[in-house]
C-alpha cells in the first residue's frame, strides 16, 4: 500500500458493521436504513433489466433519462437551471463522485479545505489527489434546546491561503446533523467569490432536513460557475446497494470530473439509471413523507438517547445523530463504540475518526436512525438498561 493510503486502513463503516454481524448487535453504525425504497422505483428497475434497457454500457455521462431527471429535479427544487447534455453527470454513487471531482481538480500540493469531522472518503481521496487536507473544526454550540455543531466563520477565513485550491463542503452534514444556513452560506459564497476558490458540495442529504432548510450552494451569487453539486440516489431514495449518485456544475467543471470518471468506473450501472430517472420524477408526498418518517425516528432515537444519559446533539439534517458521551462518565469514543455491542448490544460509530484533531472528536459517537421504530426503541431499551 502507498504513502497515500497507508494511514487510512480500513474504513470505520466496514469495521463496525462488521462487529455488528460478529456480536448480533444493532447496527446504529453504518448509515443505511433497514427498509428499501419505493416499490414503484424497484418495479422500474426489474422491467429495466427485464426489457434490456441498460444491461450493455450506458453512455458515459449516464442516460440521458437521467440526466434530464437530475436537471429538472434540480430546477423545480431550487430553480437551479443545468443543461443536461453538458452541466450533469451520472455516478457510482456520490462516493465516485467526490472522488472524480478532487482527482479531476486538485493538483499535488494543493490544498483543500474541509469541514471536521469530514466524512471518511474526503481524507482519502483528497491524499489520493495528491492534496493537503486543511480541517476546519465545527465545534459545539449552546442552542435553544439542543446545542448543535457550528463553523466559526473566521476560522474558515483564516484557513484559505494562497495555496487554497478548492472547499469541500458538506450540508446536511455528516456526522453532525448540522444544515448550514442562509447566512453561513452567503459568507461562504463570498469568501469562494473573494478568493477564487472552487466549491465541491456535498447535497447528500437534501432531502432529509428537519430544522430550517436545504440551500444549495449554487444558488449564491457567483457560485454556480465555481460549484460542483453532488446528489445520491442512495441516500434519497434508500437504495444505498444501488450506487447511482450525480453532480451537477457548469460545462468546464463537469468535463473535468468526466475525465476521471472515465477511468474509475468508465460508467455506471445501467438498469439502476432507468429507475432512478423515475424516481426523480416521484411526486412531492414523496420527499415530504420520507422526511416526516425519518423526522419521528430521530425523535425515538435522541429520546431513548437522552434517557440513557447522553447528550444528544440536534439534528437538523441527516440521518445520523450526534451525541457526547462524558455525561456518562467516559470520553474515549473509541473504545466506547469497541465495548458498546458487548456491554449494550448496540453499535455506534467514534466520531473521531472524522477528524485531523483526534482530541477534539474523542468524545463523540454517531448514532444513525434510518431504521425501523421497533428497532430504535429496543435500541433505546438497551441503552437505557446499560447506563
Ligand atoms: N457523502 C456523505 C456525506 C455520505 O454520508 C455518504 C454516505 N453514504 C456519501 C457521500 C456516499 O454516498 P453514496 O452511497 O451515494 O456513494
Ligand atoms: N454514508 C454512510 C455513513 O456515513 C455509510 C457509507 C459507507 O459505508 N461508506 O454511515
Amino acid at each position: 500500500l502507498n504513502r497515500r493510503l497507508a494511514e487510512f486502513g480500513t474504513t470505520i463503516f466496514a469495521e463496525m458493521s462488521a462487529l455488528a454481524v460478529r456480536t448480533g448487535a444493532i447496527n446504529l453504525g453504518q448509515g443505511f436504513p433497514d427498509t428499501d425504497g419505493p416499490e414503484e422505483v424497484r418495479e422500474a428497475a426489474v422491467r429495466a433489466l427485464r426489457d434490456g434497457r441498460g444491461n450493455q454500457y450506458p453512455p458515459g455521462p449516464g442516460i440521458p433519462e437521467l440526466r434530464t431527471a437530475i436537471a429538472a429535479h434540480q430546477e423545480r427544487r431550487y430553480a437551479l437551471a443545468y443543461d443536461p447534455d453538458t452541466e450533469v453527470l451520472v455516478t457510482a454513487g456520490a462516493t465516485e463522485a467526490i472522488a472524480a471531482a478532487l482527482l479531476a481538480l486538485v493538483e499535488p500540493g494543493d490544498e483543500v479545505i474541509a469541514l471536521e469531522p469530514y466524512y471518511d472518503s474526503y481524507a482519502a481521496c483528497i491524499a489520493m489527489a495528491g492534496g493537503t487536507r486543511v480541517p476546519v473544526t465545527l465545534r459545539p454550540h449552546v442552542g435553544e434546546g439542543a446545542s448543535s455543531f457550528r463553523l466559526d466563520l473566521d476560522e474558515l477565513r483564516a484557513a484559505v491561503t494562497d495555496r487554497t485550491r478548492l472547499l469541500l463542503l458538506n450540508t446536511p452534514h455528516n456526522p453532525t446533523g448540522t444544515v448550514l444556513n442562509r447566512t453561513e452560506l452567503a459568507a461562504i459564497a463570498e469568501l469562494a467569490v473573494e478568493r477564487d476558490l472552487l466549491v465541491v458540495t456535498d447535497e447528500v442529504y437534501e432531502h432529509l432536513v428537519f430544522d430550517g432548510e436545504h440551500v444549495p450552494l449554487a444558488t449564491f451569487p457567483g457560485m454556480r460557475e465555481r460549484t460542483v453539486t453532488i446528489g445520491s440516489a442512495g441516500k434519497t431514495f434508500s437504495f444505498t446497494g444501488w450506487k447511482v449518485g450525480w453532480v451537477t456544475a457548469a460545462p468546464a467543471l463537469v468535463t473535468a470530473v468526466r475525465s476521471a470518471k472515465q477511468f474509475l468506473t468508465y460508467v455506471s450501472a445501467g438498469p439502476f439509471q432507468y429507475a432512478v430517472a423515475e424516481a426523480l420524477a416521484l411526486p412531492d408526498t414523496y420527499f415530504t413523507a420520507f422526511r416526516e418518517d425519518m423526522r419521528a425516528k430521530r425523535d425515538v432515537l435522541a429520546k431513548g438517547l437522552t434517557e440513557a444519559g447522553f447528550e444528544v446533539f440536534r439534528t437538523a439534517g441527516t440521518y445520523f445523530i450526534t451525541t457526547d458521551i462524558r455525561p456518562l462518565g467516559v470520553s474515549d469514543g473509541f473504545a466506547f463504540c469497541r465495548a458498546l455491542p458487548e456491554r449494550a448490544g448496540v453499535v455506534a460509530i467514534p466520531n473521531a475518526v472524522f477528524y485531523d484533531h483526534r482530541d477534539e472528536g474523542a468524545p463523540f459517537v454517531r448514532f444513525a436512525f434510518c431504521k425501523q421504530t421497533g428497532v430504535l426503541e429496543e435500541a433505546a431499551e438497551r441503552l437505557r438498561s446499560a447506563f
